[in-house]
Order: C-alpha cells, then sequence, then structure tokens
C-alpha cells in the first residue's frame, strides 16, 4: 500500500496531469491511492470570489465563469470525445453549486469560516474528478472516494482538527472492505459531526496523504510537487540552495513550521509516530532522487541541515518593573492569548524578567494587543506593566540541523554573519532541544539574510562579492577588463564569486543581479537607462545585497559626497576617487568612523602613488605600533613623467600633453601641474600617519607661472607654449648643475609642503624614471635609513589593479 499526493502545480494543467498519468503508470503494481490538490491556484481564486461577493462586487460572477471555463477546457484536453459529456456537466453543476454560494454571500453580506471551507471545497472535488475519469480513459481503472466520509474533524472551520480514532476506523474499514487497485481522493477536505464540510488548513493536501497512509500503515507516503526535494532553503529566495538528499522527521518538522512550504508542517507528525519513509519527488524530472524523510538519518559535514523563514510577524513585548521576580506573569499572558486563538510562533524571555517578548503571526495583533491588555489592565493602570509594545514588519529566519546540540559556535556564526552584512537583530529564540535557533529581522532584510546564512553554513566553498561601480573612464575601463579576466581565477583559487551588479558612468547606467556580462559591458551600457546617481545609490541600498563593494573610479565630487550615505547601508567602499579623503578633515573623519561603526571597509589603496603600497604601509606600520616621524616622496606620476621627458628639446606643453594622453594626468591636467594633486596626496598620508591636516596647512612652492592657471585647458597649453623660455630656464639651472628637477613633498614635525627641487645624483630620488612614485618613510624603527616604497605611480592599469586588490581586500579582511 503507498499513497502519492500530487500538489497544485502538478496538476495545474492538461499537460502536467498527463505527467501524473505517466508516473502511475510506473507504480501500478501495489495498491495505490492518489491524493490530489486543486489545480494550481484555484483554491485562491475560490476564495476570491467569496471575498468579492462579501464585499459587495459583483464580479465575482466573471471570477467563477473563467474557472468553469479553465475546467471545462481542461476536461476537453483531457478526454476522449466520447467520455467528455459526464465530467462536462458535472464540471458545470459543480460551479453552478459555486455561484449559488457566491450569491448567498453577495445577498447576506456574510462570508463565515464555514462557509469559506464550503466553497474551497471545490477545487479538490473536481480536481479530482477530472483527474480520475481521466485515469480511467486511460487505462489505468480507479476508484474515486470522497474524503470527507473519511476524514473526520472538530468543527473548528479553515483548520479543523483531525479526530484521529475515529477517522483512522472510517478509513480502515474502507479500504479493508474495497478491492480497487487504484484510488483517487481529493485533499484538503473533511468534515465535522454534523456532515459540514470542513478543511484541514491551506496547504492541507498533503496532511490528508499523510492521514491516510498512518492509518492503513502504508509502505511509503510520496509528496508529488514542483521542486526536487526538500532544499536547504527556498530557492525561490536562495539561488544556491540545494537539495537534502535525507532529512529527520523532527528537522523537517521544525523547518517547515518556520516556513518551508514544501510540506505542511502537520504531515509529519502521523507519518513519524508510524515511521512510515516519505519521499519528497518532482513530477517534471521524475527520475530525480528526490529528499527521503525518516528517522534514521545517516548524513556526514553539515550540522546546518536547512534555513527557513516566516514573513510577517509581529512582535509583542510586554515589560514592566512589576513583572520582576512575581511568578506567574507568563503563564497569564500565554493564557490571554490561548484564550483568543492566538498562535505563538516564538518566545523570548530577558534573564531579568523585565520583559517578554512573543512572536505572532501579523493578522492575530489587534485581537493579541486587546486581549493582553485587558488581562493586564490593573496592572497597567499601577504602572507595574506597561501597555503592550507592538512591532510589525517582521520575519523569522530560523537555521534548523538535529546537530547543532553537540556543536558550539552555531549561533556565534548566525549572528555574526548576519552582523557583517548589517542585519538587525530584533529578537533571538533557540529551542531547548536545539533543533531550531531563529532571529526576528526586518522583512526587508529577510532574502538577505538567507543568503547569507546560505552561504555561511552551505556554500564554504565560495563568497559572493556584489560590486557597484561608478566610473567607466581610463580606470573603470581598465579595471572591468581586468575583472572580466579575473572571475575565474577568483572562483577556483580564492573560491570568490565576484559579479558586477550594477555599472554607471554620467550618461547611462545598467543593474542585472545575475552580474552584468562584462565581456560586453560597453553595448549594455549604452542600451541601458539614462544615469541618475542618486537612485543608483538608492537602488544599491534597496537590493541590500550581502558583501556589496561599492567601486567609486570617477573622479568627481558628487560621488565621493555621498560617501556617507552609502556606508549606512553596510556597504564597502573602494576609491581612487581622491576628493573625500582630501575633503575637510572632519568629512575624512566621519568617513572612517562610519565605516567602523557599520563593520565595513573604506580602502582607497590608489588616492596614493596608484597601486604602490603606500597606503598600506602605513597602516601596517601604525598597527605594529610604530610611528611615522617624517615622509619626503615624489607623488605625481606626472610630473615626473614631464621632468623625466622634458630637456628643452620638445616644448614643455607637449611633454605635458603626452603625459595627458597616456593617462597618466588627472582628467584636468593642471591639477597636476600646479602642485594641487601633490598636496591632496601628501594630505593623506600625513592623515593616515594620525596628523589632523587641512589643505590649507600645506605650504605650496607652485613652479607653474600664475598665467598658466587661468581659463581653459587648451588656454593653459597655449599659455605654456608662450611660457617655454621659462620652463627652459628652470631645466638649465638644475642641468647646468648635473641635476635633476623633481616635485617633492615633505611632511616632518606635523607640517607639509611641496615644491620644485634640484635633485643631485646621490640622493634616492635621482633615479627616479618613467611615471614612477618614491616614498621614504622615516620612523622609530627606520630611524636613519628610511623604508623605501618606490615603482610605478599612475597609469590606468596599474590604479585598475590597485582598485582590483581593495575590492578583493573588502571581503578578505
Ligand atoms: P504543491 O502545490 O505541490 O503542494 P507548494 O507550492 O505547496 O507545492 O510547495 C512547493 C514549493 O515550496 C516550491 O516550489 C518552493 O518554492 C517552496 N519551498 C519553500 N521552501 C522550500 C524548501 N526548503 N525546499 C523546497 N521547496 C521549498
Ligand atoms: N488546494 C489547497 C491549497 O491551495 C490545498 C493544497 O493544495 O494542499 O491550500
Ligand atoms: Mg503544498
Amino acid at each position: 500500500m503507498q499513497v502519492l499526493k500530487f500538489g497544485g502545480t502538478s496538476v495545474a494543467n492538461a499537460e502536467n496531469i498527463k505527467k501524473v498519468k505517466d508516473i502511475l503508470q510506473l507504480k501500478k503494481e501495489a495498491k495505490t491511492i492518489v491524493v490530489v490538490s486543486a489545480l494550481g491556484g484555484v483554491t485562491d481564486e475560490l476564495l476570491k470570489c467569496g471575498s468579492l461577493a462579501a464585499n459587495g462586487n459583483s464580479n465575482y460572477k466573471e471570477n467563477v465563469q473563467k474557472l468553469t471555463e479553465r475546467h471545462l477546457t481542461l476536461v476537453k484536453e483531457l478526454l476522449p470525445l466520447t467520455n467528455q459529456s459526464s465530467v462536462l456537466s458535472f464540471v458545470m453543476q459543480q460551479f453552478n453549486e459555486v455561484e449559488d454560494i457566491c450569491n448567498g454571500i453577495f445577498l447576506l453580506n456574510d462570508f463565515t469560516d464555514r462557509t469559506k471551507d464550503r466553497i474551497l471545497s471545490f477545487g479538490e472535488l473536481i480536481s479530482s474528478q477530472i483527474i480520475s475519469a481521466y485515469l480511467a480513459s486511460e487505462k489505468l481503472p480507479n476508484k474515486w472516494v470522497d474524503t470527507r466520509k473519511l476524514i473526520h474533524t472538530d468543527s473548528q472551520f479553515t483548520r479543523a482538527t483531525v479526530q484521529f480514532e475515529k477517522t483512522q476506523q472510517s478509513i480502515q474499514s474502507y479500504f479493508a472492505e474495497a478491492n480497487d487497485e487504484l484510488f483517487i481522493v481529493p485533499g484538503f477536505i473533511a468534515s465535522d459531526d454534523k456532515g459540514n464540510t470542513t478543511t484541514l488548513g491551506r496547504g492541507g493536501s498533503d496532511y490528508t496523504a499523510a492521514i491516510i497512509g498512518a492509518a492503513l500503515n502504508a509502505t511509503v507516503v510520496e509528496i508529488w510537487t514542483d521542486v526536487s526535494g526538500m532544499m536547504t532553503a527556498d530557492p525561490r529566495m536562495v539561488n544556491n540552495a540545494k537539495r537534502i538528499k535525507q532529512i529527520s522527521y523532527h528537522e523537517a518538522m521544525e523547518l517547515s513550521h518556520f516556513g518551508a512550504k514544501v510540506i505542511y508542517p502537520p504531515t509529519i507528525q502521523p507519518l513519524m509516530s508510524k515511521n512510515i519513509p516519505v519521499w519528497i519527488k518532482n513530477t517534471f524530472t521524475p527520475h530525480d532522487e528526490g529528499t527521503l524523510l525518516h528517522s534514521d538519518v545517516y548524513r556526514n559535514g553539515n550540522i546546518i541541515t536547512g534555513i527557513s523563514s516566516i514573513n510577517k510577524i509581529a512582535l509583542l513585548s510586554l515589560e514592566g518593573s512589576g513583572m520582576v521576580g512575581i511568578p506567574g506573569f507568563s503563564k497569564r499572558l500565554f493564557e490571554a492569548l490561548a484564550n483568543n486563538s492566538i498562535n505563538v510562533i516564538l518566545i523570548t524571555q530577558a534573564s531579568s524578567e523585565h520583559s517578554i517578548c512573543v512572536g505572532v503571526d501579523e493578522h492575530f495583533v489587534a485581537k493579541a494587543k486587546d486581549a493582553i491588555d485587558k488581562a493586564f489592565s490593573f496592572e497597567i493602570e499601577k504602572g507595574s506593566v506597561n501597555p503592550l509594545i507592538i512591532e510589525t514588519d517582521l520575519s523569522i529566519v530560523a537555521l534548523v540541523g538535529d546537530k547543532m546540540k553537540s556543536h558550539p559556535g552555531i549561533s556565534g556564526r548566525m549572528f555574526s554573519a548576519l552582523g557583517r552584512n548589517g542585519v538587525n537583530v530584533r529578537a533571538i529564540a533557540q529551542g531547548s532541544s536545539e533543533r531550531n535557533i531563529s532571529a526576528v529581522i526586518a522583512t526587508a532584510d529577510i532574502k538577505k539574510a538567507l543568503n547569507v546564512l546560505h552561504e555561511e553554513f552551505f556554500e564554504v566553498s565560495y563568497k559572493e562579492v556584489n560590486l557597484f561601480i561608478a566610473g567607466t573612464g581610463n580606470v573603470g575601463g581598465k579595471l572591468l577588463a581586468q575583472l572580466a579576466q579575473q572571475q575565474e581565477y577568483l572562483q577556483q583559487n580564492l573560491r570568490l564569486q565576484l559579479r558586477v551588479i550594477g555599472l554607471t558612468n554620467s550618461r547611462k547606467m545598467h543593474f542585472n543581479e545575475e552580474g552584468i556580462d562584462l565581456k560586453n559591458w560597453r553595448e549594455i551600457l549604452d542600451n541601458s537607462e539614462p544615469a541618475d546617481f542618486d537612485s543608483f545609490v538608492s537602488r544599491i541600498h534597496s537590493k541590500n545585497l550581502r558583501n556589496s563593494v561599492f567601486a567609486d573610479v570617477t573622479a568627481t565630487e558628487k560621488v565621493a559626497n555621498v560617501y556617507d550615505k552609502i556606508f549606512s547601508g553596510s556597504i564597502s567602499i573602494v576609491a581612487c576617487n581622491k576628493i573625500a579623503c582630501s575633503s575637510p578633515y572632519s568629512y575624512y573623519k566621519k568617513l572612517k568612523d562610519l565605516a567602523r561603526d557599520q563593520n565595513v571597509s573604506f580602502l582607497f589603496e590608489t588616492n596614493v602613488g596608484a597601486s604602490l603600497p603606500i597606503i598600506g604601509s602605513i597602516n601596517d606600520l601604525l598597527r605594529s605600533g610604530d610611528r611615522i616621524n617624517k615622509m619626503q616622496a615624489v607623488l605625481s606620476g606626472t610630473l615626473n613623467f614631464v621632468f623625466n621627458n622634458y630637456n628643452g628639446e620638445r616644448s614643455f606643453a607637449e611633454v605635458v600633453r603626452q603625459a595627458q594622453n597616456e593617462g597618466y594626468t588627472e582628467p584636468d591636467p593642471r591639477l597636476d601641474l600646479s602642485g594641487k594633486d601633490v598636496m591632496r596626496k601628501i594630505m593623506i598620508l600625513a592623515r593616515e600617519a594620525g596628523e589632523q591636516m587641512e589643505m590649507e596647512d600645506i605650504t605650496n612652492n607652485s613652479f607653474m607661472p600664475e598665467s598658466c592657471m587661468q581659463g581653459s585647458v587648451e588656454d593653459f597649453y597655449a599659455e605654456m607654449e608662450r611660457q617655454e623660455d621659462y620652463f627652459k630656464k628652470l631645466y638649465n639651472e638644475a642641468a647646468s648643475q648635473g641635476k635633476k628637477l623633481k616635485f617633492v613633498a615633505s611632511y616632518e614635525n606635523g607640517k607639509a609642503a611641496v615644491g620644485l627641487q634640484h635633485i643631485d645624483p646621490a640622493h634616492d630620488f635621482y633615479h627616479l624614471y618613467g611615471k614612477d612614485n618614491i616614498v621614504l618613510f622615516y620612523t622609530n624603527r627606520y630611524v636613519d635609513q628610511p623604508m623605501v616604497v618606490k615603482g610605478a605611480g599612475a597609469g590606468a592599469e596599474v590604479t585598475a589593479s590597485g582598485v582590483f586588490a581593495d575590492i578583493i581586500r573588502t571581503v578578505r579582511a
């Protein structure tokens, strides 16, 4: 004896029902009872008809009509012409009855739970009759049985309680006498002592299968649905969810109780008491193995079996000084809830006994408030207990696993993973069985939380990084190319799954949660929506993805000005844009503090010396207890390139233009030539070394004639041509003494200065070629001989690689 249950999607249309028939043909050896749901979506539609009628909206007629047609079409598609007429008239007659009931609701303006169950029962009654007739026509003779005659309940309509003894007797005696091999029965429905139709609660067809299976001591119960088994998380929420091969009854119960819809929670108890194995199988890929629920589970590896969630939770908190040390408060609280049939999903009580907190379904809120305030009215009036506090828009996320109790540290990992991703936990509960740890969080965070926890406990192999990039110019373009090239390497070697989710430049922006195809980003961006930076930022927040990183590869103030907003969503920032770190000290400090508070990274190594480890070295020195006393540096790749290439043969202006064409300069080269860019850099280094420095504190001995700095960039080039003699003189003064010109930044004793210097051949700076940068650090530990960092300090390729390295650091920190 076996019981097979086919859910709503499995019987949603003719094509699917044919798949059900194929499965049954392979299974026909044993005596089989097939439980079916209503066609997918029909129960909701029937409910809608009733609600429309109850609200005085005559559109219910149209809805009933649509449902009738859907079922008539199904009959015509499934049955040979000769067998259709009796089933078609049955369907018509049933829906006439549905319409009659709706008419009654409409006229009386009254939609009781009893009538609700009456209407809903038609979904299963009709689907099961159609399927029975179809199977008979396909050489699968069968008997249709009305489950209302077999399953007896109390009169708690919409979620009736089964009277097990009576039910068991009915089922056993019916099947003992029946000689058929195959039975088709409607799921979900039952009847009370007076013969009224009742239902077992939404999703209750699974339960029907379990009740029958347990009564008959079935060898197996199979739940056929639209997923290949019970998964480690709801596959609609977590893309990487994996099939659970085997699961204990207890674990399955916890998971389904906490929202894993794949099996209706009450289903498991009757089967567990008889130790009947349950398979969850996929109607659409019947050869997939599925999930086995039973008592002896052998599973190696994972401590956590699955993660699930429930939405629409409200948290009720009863607080007050009068509760401390006085017994009986919780008893009264739970009595008040129970007397009003309010189901409690989660309970926590602080050990101070100052407050008790319970989680209930949101729709109980008004009833609960009323009941509890009434129950404690005396204490509330006295002031020893506060009126009930209610919070809504909450969800519960739960980790489930039998093995958790023998493993310390699971909740620590759970909460630190949530904390790292800015998910605030409102309440925590751990069952004494230690099979479940639940956290109450904002509903807005639920998808992120499920994915964070799934990654933490099931995807040890991969960590996802969700990247949002602003800027697709020189550096941005190179960064995207490098990311495209390294994606596979990172996945294989660092186990990082790095995806660009959002991309914007000043014209266009594009989002793709699956990750933008980095080989075609230009084309994708060109065909995308117009850029709007404020909405780009708000969408980063609303996506609320774990391990989010914002990379600023622009040089614009508008972007730098919103870092504080970006941090507030627990998003790390990597910037080659120097504007934020060289803005007034107060903003720089605020950003550093915000990053620390939000537990995210703020990395900007490329602000100084492209990807050379300059800022990183300062950080390492300070963290290990050293102190920076003095820095001497050549920090402008552009100026170094210019002075290395200028010897009076080509004009100074021409050499500057070459530097710009080769991508070494800032977008406005005057920032480099004026020395302002070097000032910003030495200030950032001084700040990182612990100095509270502003731009005004830095002396700039600029070598550029004031006249070059007026007007546009083209005016600047033209004026430099006119000033060629001046530049030649600068060069000759140094060259005639065998020296080179270098634009040097220095910092000592809290003071910084920048300016052109003559460098003699003995100096560290003399042999500095191309666009190289150099920094000499004099510290408590490097007293006479400085620590030296030297190398290419400008260029899109190296800057992009520095940004790339910072991005990786945000997740490996
Ligand atoms: P049926 O109509 O066959 O009873 P349901 O819609 O009730 O099917 O349940 C199957 C659905 O449950 C799946 O499509 C899936 O989206 C959802 N689900 C939620 N959590 C899980 C989980 N942990 N494992 C598998 N499916 C889940
Ligand atoms: N048709 C019912 C529902 O949608 C029962 C079920 O499908 O399990 O809730
Ligand atoms: Mg279901």
